[in-house]
């Protein structure tokens, strides 16, 4: 195939061991990027140390391992890379697009959800970081899968944290930054970041970076219709029974089952799969484990 300018990524936070929605995002990725005969990268979002989970990412990256589905280049840890963090919120400060917000839970109360300005009534020693939303900031744009897809920021999310007042970095100014410092073409992950993929585009806009060609999967439904959660009812995946599980995945991501039916172990059937995927056949709704649409 020719050299090809695409580099996808699977972006996996280590809150639990990878479940059945994860899985998919990463083989839907990875399948992706192989598709475009480019480049799939893994980073592990360890920026939030409460959430955390001891020897998570260390299994999840096994479990990829047994998968098949292995990293082109070094994985990245978002825990060593503050000083980009550091940087790029310095640079929104410095252009007065991000401010210091001292408002506390209770102040925030009084401005039902909608942050609009800073309205604290009193200095805290550590502020948020918050980026300036402008009014009228609507940002659209076409989802690979999805279609088009808009968002008016200013009135359904408001001035947003880049850092936390705990100081944590927040995933919306890692995920911006770290795509772009790794040269990251397409963002091709789960349903439930299509309501972050505005923040992003206004981000990556106030820091003068390139926007990606962003790609949602669906998301895999428990019997209830409610998403399964990483930290709650998702079963972990079975790294011992790859193959099995690499089907399922297969199904779920709208492909014919009979391509891979004869695959003797996770190289062939990553092979067939690669050779056999297409990826007008990924559903656009979220549904259960085994629908198709
Ligand atoms: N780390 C995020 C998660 O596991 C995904 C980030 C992304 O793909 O943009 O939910």
């Amino acid at each position: 195939p020719a050299p090809s300018g695409y580099r996808g990524r699977f972006a996996p936070s280590p809150t639990g061991d990878l479940h059945f929605g994860s899985l998919l995002a990463a083989f839907g990725s990875w399948l992706l990027a192989r598709h475009a005969g480019g480049q799939w990268r893994v980073r592990v979002e360890d920026l939030d140390p409460p959430r955390e989970v001891d020897g998570a990412a260390r299994r999840q990256l096994a479990a990829l391992h047994a998968f098949g589905l292995e990293a082109d280049g070094d994985i990245v840890w978002q825990s060593g890379r503050s000083a980009l963090y550091e940087s790029a919120v310095e640079k929104l400060l410095n252009e007065g697009r991000a401010f210091y917000c001292h408002c506390s839970r209770s102040d925030l109360a009084t401005v039902s959800g909608i942050h609009r300005a800073c309205v604290a009534r009193q200095i805290r020693p550590d502020p948020a970081v918050r980026l300036r939303v402008d009014d009228g900031s609507v940002v659209a744009f076409d989802d690979a899968i999805r279609g088009r897809i808009e968002q008016d920021v200013s009135r359904e999310v408001g001035d947003f944290v880049l850092r936390r007042a705990d100081g944590f970095w927040a995933y919306q100014l890692a995920v911006v930054v770290d795509d772009a410092d790794q040269g990251i073409t397409d963002v091709v992950r789960g349903a439930d970041l299509l309501d972050s993929t505005p923040r992003q585009i206004l981000l990556q806009r106030a820091l003068g970076l390139p926007t990606p060609r962003y790609a949602h999967l669906p998301l895999v439904l428990g019997p209830d219709g409610r998403k399964l959660s990483k930290s709650d009812a998702a079963q972990p995946v079975d790294p011992t029974d790859p193959l099995t599980t690499l089907r399922a995945a297969w199904r779920r991501l709208g492909q014919a089952p009979a391509a891979l039916a004869e695959a003797r172990d996770v190289p062939d059937l990553l092979a067939r799969a690669t050779a056999a995927f297409d990826p007008a056949r990924i559903p656009r709704h979220d549904g259960g484990p085994h629908e198709m649409s």
